[in-house]
């Protein structure tokens, strides 16, 4: 066992399960681990390493800002945060947006935001926010209440209370929800969920969600934590549903691996904050403006896009190509295979061994490359993957 091993298990809590392996260094999407073994990464850090590792357009970018100015209080304006908040607003064509450092953090100022509208325009009483089942919106006690699994409400009682669930792609159930509770302001979703499995939402269902929203003056937030930032070959997953949420939030891909998390609202939620209303001591950290600016430059830049549908469409074709794939769920490069017979967790620790780092999410496999992965490397990975979903 190695010592860095022993050393962490003996100092920090054990609230993952963790693979025997300590990464060391990575480039592109290469990882080494500790005695200099490559992995191809598929996983690229659960899709925040969006430019794969130690890009080196990013880590200029990061560096020079390090050298420069490392942090300021938010009572202070820097020119980095500036040009992202332009930057983000003009990709998402949303209005203004918070600087957090993490998905729950983005989600719980979305919950504030959804809150707030209502008071403000209804006054008390219409505070309940609907998510659907097997959603996954982030660790916080008011996250946890948002995310639709039984298995994460648990232990930490009470709850925040104000949020129900409803189950995704069931347009009369919805329907039903929010024409008998007056109480609800928002409904949350992802528009493919990611830890839940990787389930798209059926366009039917989401058409459902922005009408009846619309009729009614309850906001539409889009959890696009882990779809966002180019994933699934358009910059939001939402313009493939041709929406537009009243919030969109965005974390882990966003600062190529850095920590941040953002919360953007269109014109109709701009001003619900005010002053003193919400804060976040790093939010916004000009280091990790610097990686966003540069991961954002490269998402951005002409063709960059196309190109991820791509990879995407010839992933899963050669993925179809194994017998023991039943399936491949998802957009773009958010990706997740169902398997015939053999057991996910299995197959990710194989993998491991034999050089390819793979997530799981529920039963499937689930793949984040990062978006800049080359077609050489896709085929590499892929092989391992292969031989080992061939194993009798
Ligand atoms: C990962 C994730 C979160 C939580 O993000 P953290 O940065 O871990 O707080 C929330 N929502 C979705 C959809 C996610 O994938």
């Amino acid at each position: 066992m190695s010592s860095t091993i022993d050393k962490f298990d003996s100092h920090v809590m054990h609230t993952y399960g963790r693979l025997p392996i300590v990464l060391d260094k990575g480039k592109g999407e290469y990882a080494c681990d500790e005695d200099n073994k490559e992995y191809i990464d598929f996983g690229s850090g659960i899709g925040t390493n969006s430019l794969g590792y130690c890009n080196e357009k990013w880590a200029d970018a990061v560096c020079a800002q390090v050298r420069s100015i490392q942090h300021t209080s938010n009572y202070f304006y820097t020119k980095v945060q500036a040009e992202l908040a332009e930057k983000l607003c003009a990709v998402t064509g949303c209005k203004n947006m918070f600087f957090g450092n993490s998905g729950a953090e983005a989600n719980e100022c979305a919950i504030k935001i959804a809150r707030k509208y209502s008071f403000d325009k209804y006054g008390q009483g219409r505070q309940t926010i609907v998510t659907l089942v097997n959603s996954f919106h982030g660790r916080t006690v008011t996250t946890l209440s948002a995310t639709g699994q039984d298995v994460f409400h648990n232990y930490f009682f009470p709850f925040t209370p104000g949020f129900v669930h409803t189950p995704a792609n069931d347009c009369a159930a919805l329907e039903k929800l929010l024409d008998e509770d007056k109480t609800i302001c928002a409904v949350m979703i992802e528009f493919i969920q990611g830890e839940g499995g990787i389930n798209v939402l059926n366009k039917d269902f989401v058409d459902d969600i922005f009408r009846i929203c619309g009729e009614k003056d309850i906001l539409v937030i889009a959890d696009e934590i882990q779809s966002g930032v180019g994933r699934t070959g358009t910059f939001l997953a939402s313009e493939r549903f041709g929406v537009k949420p009243d919030v969109t939030t965005l974390a882990k891909g966003i600062a190529g691996g850095l920590p941040m998390g953002v919360c953007l609202a269109g014109e109709k939620c701009a001003d619900v904050l005010g002053k003193g209303m919400h804060g976040s001591t790093f939010g916004g950290n000009p280091v990790s403006c610097a990686g966003a600016l540069a991961v954002l430059d490269t998402v951005t830049s002409a063709g960059f896009l196309d190109e991820v549908a791509q990879k995407g469409y010839y992933i899963t074709t050669k993925l179809l190509e194994i017998p023991e794939v039943e399936g491949v769920d998802g957009i773009g490069l958010m990706m997740g295979i169902r398997l015939k017979t053999k057991k996910a967790p299995e197959v990710l620790a194989k993998a491991a061994e034999n050089g390819l780092l793979i997530l799981t999410a529920k039963d499937k496999l689930r793949l984040l490359p990062p978006l800049t992965i080359s077609y050489e490397e896709i085929d590499k990975g892929i092989e391992i993957l292969k031989n080992i979903l061939e194993e009798q």
